[in-house]
């Protein structure tokens, strides 16, 4: 069976379960709206699903996924911004309490990024390395894995140099994490702000 076929059949389970099985809850989902406590930024990676690895409910998660799952700074010049959007609706308009940005190991932007540090040679490509250059200044000559925390710290930096998130956070209405997967040991690693250290989560 070809893989895309299989999505068709896992939407089949999917109605079985939410619109036969539970129909209440699509029911308040589709007219109460959503009110999703939490935003998560996540990489695009097919590996790191969040409603996967979070064993979310549909409701639950406001998600953007972009390359490297990469935050941008503030930048309100008019531009296409669509990270800045989501992000923009998902605390002014839904009021998220918990804002996660969940970067990983083994991640391609990061070594895209990385490989244009130490100037090996790459595919030409138009958008990946403007993506990720906003990266630049945060990463050194190192090894991916360490690569991939340096853009989740940068990442947490500029999320709170969006003023309504930083606002919000100073008002205690807002939280913020920086969530790093370790694909290869199946373990999650949560940023400590204060000193910029990474603390396993049991
Ligand atoms: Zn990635």
């Amino acid at each position: 069976m070809r893989t895309i076929d299989r999505m068709v059949a896992g939407f089949r389970s999917f109605r079985a379960i939410y619109y036969e099985q539970r129909p209440e809850r699509v029911a308040s989902l589709v007219e109460g709206g959503q009110k999703p406590e939490i935003l998560l930024v996540a990489c695009s990676d097919s590996r790191v699903d969040p409603a996967i690895l979070m064993n979310a409910e549909p409701g639950e998660l406001f998600v953007v996924r972009n390359v490297a799952a990469l935050v941008p700074p503030y930048a309100p010049d008019g531009h296409y911004h669509g990270t800045s959007a989501a992000l923009e609706y998902a605390v002014r308009d839904l009021k998220v309490q918990d804002i996660i940005v969940l970067a990983h190991s083994s991640c391609g932007g990061v070594s895209a990024l990385v490989a244009a540090t130490k100037h090996e040679t790459m595919p030409d490509r138009e958008f990946i390395q403007p993506w990720m250059s906003m990266m630049a200044g945060a990463v050194g000559d190192e090894e991916p894995a360490k690569a991939s925390q340096d853009t989740l710290r940068q990442s947490i930096r500029n999320l709170r140099s969006f003023p309504f998130v930083q606002n919000a956070a100073d008002l205690g209405y807002l939280n913020v994490h920086g969530w790093w997967f370790d694909m290869k040991e199946g373990a999650l690693y949560r940023l400590n702000e204060d000193d910029g250290q990474f603390v396993r989560i049991e």
